[in-house]
Order: C-alpha cells, then structure tokens, then sequence
C-alpha cells in the first residue's frame, strides 16, 4: 500500500472527543501514578491485615489499591503460600476445576507502529510481511478445527489493510468455516484501539471478548515503548472499553505487558482499571485480564535486556494478587510461558490457557511441528509448543477439565448478565455443566487414546460432584452426545 495512503488513514483514527468526555475536571484519566507509587512506597502488610484482605476476596468484591499494595508488598513466606492457597480457592468458588481452551489465529503483521519489545513493529525491516488470503484463511480454520478447538483469538497488527472492514469479513469468514463436527463457536479479537463506529461493527459480526492490553500503565514508560504511529496516544488506548461499553461489547478483556516497568506498578495498574469500569459501567468489570511477558521477538533485544524482567516466583505472585484483587474475572495465562509454569499458575487462579498454539501468519497450515518457530513471520517466541491433546491431558492429570464452552457468550451471558453470575459465584453452575459436556465432545471427536481414559474418569468424578439441580440434565446430554449429537449446552 502506497505510505500517503497509510498516512492519510492514520490521520483519521484517533479521535480525541471520543476520550476526552472521560476525563475528570482537573483533565486527569483513572491513572493516578502519583497515588500508586505512593502506595506501594508507603504500605506494609501484616498477617491480620493480609488475612482480613483475603476473606474480602474469598466473599468475591473487588479490593481497594490500598489493598492490593498489601497484599503486592508481603514479604513473609508464609503469609505467600496463604495468598496462593486463597487465589484457588476463589477460582473454585468461582468457576470450578475447569480450564478455558482457545487457541490463538495471527492473519497479518502489517504494522503501522514501532512498538520496541514485538517482532511486527514497522521498523522491523527483518520481518517477513504477510496477510492470509480468504482461501489461506479457510484452511488454517480447518486446521484447527481439526484437532479439536472452538473458541480464537484473532491478532492482527495495526495496518489500513488489517482495518474494521478487514476484521468483520475474517470474522464472518471463520465463522462460516465447518469441518465435520469442527465449528469455530467464538471468535475474540486482539487488535489496536478503534473508534465507537468501528467497534458497532465488531459488535454486529459477532465478537467474544474485544482484547487491548494497555502493554503498561506507566506513561514515561509507555512514550519509550511506543516511539511512534498510533499507539504513541496513551489515553486512545486507555479509554478503548469506554468506547467499546459504549458500542454495546460488554466484554472485555484487559492486559499488561509484564517486564516493561515494575510489575508491581502494573498490577496496580490493571486493577485500576478494573475498578474504573466497574464504577463507570453499573459494576461491570472485565471479563478477562491478560498478563504475558515480555519474550524474545526479532529485531528486538528488550526481554534479554529489561531491568523490568519478571522473574518465575515474581510471576506467580502477581497472578495471585491479580486473583484475589478481582475475584471475579477470567484470567489468561498463554504458551508464551513455558508448559511447567503454565501449570503452576492454573494453581493460583488462571482460568483460560490456548494450546496447540502457532503465532505465524499462515503457521498452522505449514509443514513443520509446533516446536518448529519461525520467528521471521512471528510476534514473539512461545514457550509451550505441547499439541492440544497433550495440554488437554496435562490439565486433566491436574484435575482440571478442558472447556470449549461457548455458553455464556451465546446464551446473552455477557456484561452485567455475567457479572450478577461470578460476583455470586453462581457462574460454575453454568461452567462445570458445559466445561463437561464440551470436554466429551473433544473427547469424542478428537482426543486421543491416552487422554480418553484420564478424561473419562475426569468427567466421572466432576459429575459426582455437580449441583443436583444439573445432574439429570447433564447426564441426558451425555448420553446424546455418546449418540451422536453436539453442541448441546445448559
Ligand atoms: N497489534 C495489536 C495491539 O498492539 O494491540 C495486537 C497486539 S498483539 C496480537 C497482542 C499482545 O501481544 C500485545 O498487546 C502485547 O501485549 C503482546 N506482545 C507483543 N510483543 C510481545 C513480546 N515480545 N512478548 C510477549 N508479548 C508480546
Ligand atoms: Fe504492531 Fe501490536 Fe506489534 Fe505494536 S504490539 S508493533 S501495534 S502488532
């Protein structure tokens, strides 16, 4: 594409009334880094504040930032392995023993942005630029719905060529994809920030989770990490779920970028914002957070070299304290972390994972293993190549059902719907139904051998388990699925 034509694009997409209206009188947005540095210089945690802390969370209500430092600037181990300990406990309480399974589908890494730590950036001439045609598209989908899944992550880099337009014919187009039993059910998108306009469009085509990550929180940090293009505007991209709420996708998915400043600093960061939306949006929060770190990418050296590299124990950390801080909210850990820590951290509260994973454009279709990575046409380095049937039954070992559970979203669970469900900790009535009958599905259609015999026992014991109320529904379409039906959810 000719650069004015890039150029006169850029011009129109940031428009500053569409966040300007959220500012407060003294023009500052919801990020006070002058109160959350405060906080985490100033607050000391003791047991009983730690403990009192914890029970707030256990009764599923978001906490304070002053609450947060707290339990962010523990020192004692012990009081550690009681945080953990709680961080699963309200994931049970609140989902259940069930693990959210999607993968991740990468169509273009045109970029129009220069950010420092990922392989697309513009000034990345390295990197080898592509964008699936429609017939390349198909094909990948039905890789993917060959072995097993349900549920994408479409990631596009920020390009005219990768615009609204672009996402609503990929999505129609995944959607339309059937492959015997294989359907995508769910389609979330991670893109660049859009207008209310564009995001009424995304509303309309079907979206799940609308996905930006704020990368950090931190401004001087975030002016270093986005020299140029659009994303240099810090606020476009902090107020994108204002304007999506106001589009009418009420669910959202927050990030941070961990390793670009303090993790501390961004996790505070993160539940800020949660509390923002909550309070500006009659207490609907986001239904997911995302929290991946920094990895090695072409063209870049900054996770070799930041000073801001979260360590395995810091990384566990901050996943708990995520936990309890919005007890709620679904949490994503992705392949970017190697398979022993993906485990780890599903035991402190996680709740989605991909698997099977491949992050360049058209790599699932090539003729290569997942642990072939091709960094030239890729974002980043993954650290979790385990095939899906694998992941599915490393789970399972741990006692956690793999769901490809689509319900909520199609059912009109979503936004304060949703909300009323997890902050009453009811949503698991819906989630270990569907978690199990989507997991007999795989099993069924997919799973291997191996993973059929940990995962039947696995859905017998989970039954047993089940609100009455469920039994007998959940036992019927059991058996109807045995017969041959799909998709039947409660
Ligand atoms: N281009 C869109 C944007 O920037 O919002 C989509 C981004 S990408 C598909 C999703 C996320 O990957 C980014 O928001 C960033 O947090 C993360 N990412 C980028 N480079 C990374 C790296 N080197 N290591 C780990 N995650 C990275
Ligand atoms: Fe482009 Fe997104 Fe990569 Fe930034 S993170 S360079 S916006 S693809």
């Amino acid at each position: 594409m000719e650069a004015t034509k890039v150029k006169s694009w850029m011009e129109q997409v940031i428009r500053p009334e569409e966040y300007e209206k959220y500012l407060g009188k003294d023009g500052r947005d919801f990020i006070h880094e002058d109160e959350i540095e405060s906080l985490l210089n100033t607050v000391r945690a003791d047991a009983s504040r730690v403990r009192e802390i914890i029970a707030k969370s256990e009764e599923i209500q978001i906490l304070t930032l002053e609450e947060c430092a707290v339990l962010l600037n523990t020192e004692d181990p012990v009081l550690w392995e009681e945080i953990f300990a709680a961080a699963l406990r309200v994931k049970q309480k609140v989902y259940g023993p069930r693990i959210v399974t999607f993968a991740p589908l990468y169509t273009s890494n045109y970029c129009v942005n220069n950010c420092l730590y990922c392989g697309f950036r513009s000034e990345n001439a390295g990197e080898h630029r592509l964008q699936l045609t429609e017939a390349e598209l198909i094909e990948e989908v039905k890789r993917l719905t060959a072995v097993g899944h349900k549920r994408l992550v479409l990631s596009v880099g920020e390009h005219p060529c990768s615009n609204v337009g672009y996402l609503v014919k990929t999505l129609k187009t995944i959607y339309g994809v059937k492959n015997g039993n294989g359907e995508i059910r769910r389609v979330n998108v991670n893109c660049a920030p859009m207008c209310v306009a564009d995001l009424k469009q995304l509303k309309e085509v079907g979206i799940g989770t609308l996905q930006v990550f704020q990368e950090t929180y931190h401004r001087q940090t975030y002016a270093k990490m986005h020299p140029s293009g659009l994303k240099s505007d810090f606020r476009w991209r902090l107020y994108v779920m204002h304007r999506a709420m106001e589009a009418g996708i009420d669910d959202m998915g927050i990030g941070a970028l961990f390793g670009l400043y303090h993790w501390k600093f961004d996790v505070m960061g993160l539940l800020a914002h949660a509390r923002e939306l909550e309070a500006r949006f009659d207490g609907v929060g986001p239904h997911t957070i995302s929290f991946p770190r920094l990895r090695a990418a072409d063209g870049t050296g900054m996770a070799e070299n930041s000073r801001y590299s979260v360590g395995d124990r810091d990384f566990k950390r901050l996943v708990a304290v995520l936990r309890l801080s919005v007890p709620y909210t679904g949490m994503i850990v992705t392949a970017r972390e190697p398979a022993p820590v993906r485990d780890e951290v599903v035991q402190v509260g996680c709740t989605q994972i991909d698997a099977d994973s491949r992050i360049g454009i058209g790599a699932y279709t090539a003729e290569n293993s997942n642990a072939d990575q091709n960094l030239k046409q890729q974002q980043f380095e993954l650290g979790d190549t385990r095939t899906l049937d694998q992941a599915i039954r490393d789970m399972a070992k741990l006692g956690y059902i793999s769901g490809f559970c689509t319900a909520c979203y199609r059912s009109c669970r979503t936004g304060s719907h949703f909300m009323g469900f997890a902050k009453d900790s009811k949503i698991s009535h819906f989630c270990m139904p569907n978690a199990i009958l989507t997991f007999k599905e795989y099993l069924l259609d997919y799973g291997s051998e191996e993973t059929k015999k940990v995962g039947e026992k696995l859905i017998r014991d989970e039954f047993e388990r089940l609100d009455p109320v469920f039994k007998p529904v959940v036992s019927e379409y059991l058996r109807r699925l045995e017969n041959g039906e799909r998709d039947l959810k409660v």
